[in-house]
């Protein structure tokens, strides 16, 4: 990945507290790395929801699209008409399903809802019967997670009910794990066997229960299409084992101060760091407004050109401090930047200082910074 060195030559960049830096071109490598890792029998669609986890959908799904990726999916209808118009051909996929009241919007915008329930199925088939047509649409049956989707007895007696059928036009029939990160939990392959199950109610109908964790499960929970959202953006799949993914974001903070501080002064609200001798701290322009959660205070670190600095004191809303004391003259100063995610210091690195995952650094990044895109399709 380029590292992007000279914000100050970019314009907007220097006016922003921090530059965040997506490499498109590193995402669409990661959608063919697990296009290939499913094999010619599956096809990966792309989870771009949550604004593609925070990294900009608008850029990141034409990206993929302009890679020959055709199936993405939102998980809500307001996602899904923002990116219609750049996806062109592409099928677009709602996992929320038709909100009552909404139903028109799916085929006015040629999108296809996930129909979670009974009672979406109902309005699903009434808006068919409404056109005189049958409307496409993708059939979620429950497994373990609890959350949405058709319980298996209900999804018996929806397969028994051909006019219903006939009108919903299933094109996929999809369920969702719970425990894909942990390969060894039993309930991975509880799932595939309920997954098994409603499939053979449905004959024909192509399938779908992986997420990127679950691609790494092997071949049988692979079925006809996979659904990586994380692993795209560089988030590594399985906890216990090394991160196949190629690194996708890079966060660099930009110095506002530097200041020499004495033993026993104090850092920050609540003074919860106290300098042990003298020292010297950065004050950086990105706070827990910016997505740095406050878990990291006294807790994460960034990275000034080889060297790890520590994170002291609290996290403010707008600045956050660092210890860089001892580092070589010249190099921490006001205008410089510290890496704040980058090669020594990941999203699931980060993560796990704050005591979350990946998913929720990337989705809490926030709009204030400048954002910068390498490769990828001109927008
Ligand atoms: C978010 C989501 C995905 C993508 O999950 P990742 O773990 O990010 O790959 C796939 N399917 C469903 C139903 C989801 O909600």
């Amino acid at each position: 990945m380029t590292i992007f060195t000279d914000p100050a030559g970019d314009g907007e960049a220097s006016r922003a507290g921090a530059i965040l830096t997506v490499d498109l071109d590193a995402i669409v490598a990661n959608w063919r790395f697990l296009e290939a890792r499913v094999g010619p029998a599956s096809r990966c669609a792309a989870v771009v929801k949550a604004d593609a986890y925070g990294l900009g959908a608008s850029r990141v799904a034409p990206a993929l699209h302009a890679a020959g990726c055709r199936r993405f999916v939102v998980a809500t209808l307001d996602e899904a008409l923002i990116l219609r118009p750049l996806l062109a051909d592409a099928e677009i996929l709602v996992l929320s399903g038709p909100f009552a009241g909404c139903e028109e919007d799916f085929p006015a915008a040629r999108l296809t809802p996930v129909l979670n329930s009974l009672e979406q199925i109902a309005r699903w088939r009434a808006l068919a019967g409404r056109h005189g047509r049958p409307l496409p649409s993708v059939l979620h049956v429950d497994t373990g997670m609890s959350r949405l989707g058709l319980r298996l007895e209900e999804a018996r007696r929806l397969a028994q009910d051909k006019a219903t059928l006939a009108a919903l036009q299933p094109v996929l029939l999809m369920s969702h794990l719970a425990c894909a990160d942990e390969p060894s939990h039993p309930m991975n392959r509880r799932q595939l066997e309920v997954f098994r199950a409603a499939r053979a109610l449905f004959p024909g109908l192509a399938g779908s229960l992986a997420a990127s964790s679950g691609i790494f499960l092997g071949s049988d929970w692979h079925a006809d299409w996979c659904r990586p959202g994380a692993a795209l953006y560089g988030v590594r799949p399985t906890e216990s084992e090394a991160n196949p993914m190629r690194p996708v974001v890079r966060l660099d903070g930009r110095i506002i101060q530097v200041r020499d501080i004495d033993a026993g002064e104090s850092v920050g609200y609540g003074a919860t760091h106290l300098a042990q001798g003298p020292g010297r701290l950065a004050t950086v322009a990105a706070g827990y407004a910016d997505g740095l959660f406050r878990a990291l205070g006294n807790r994460g670190c960034g990275h000034l050109g080889e060297y790890r600095v520590p994170l002291v004191g609290r996290v403010s809303m707008d600045l956050v401090t660092f210890d860089v004391t001892g580092l070589p003259d010249g190099l921490a100063k006001a205008g410089a930047t510290i890496n704040l995610i980058g090669p020594g210091n990941g999203v699931d690195d980060l993560g796990r200082a704050a005591g979350t995952i990946g998913y929720e650094i990337l989705t809490a990044l926030g709009q204030r910074y400048h954002r910068h895109y390498l490769g990828g399709s001109a927008p």
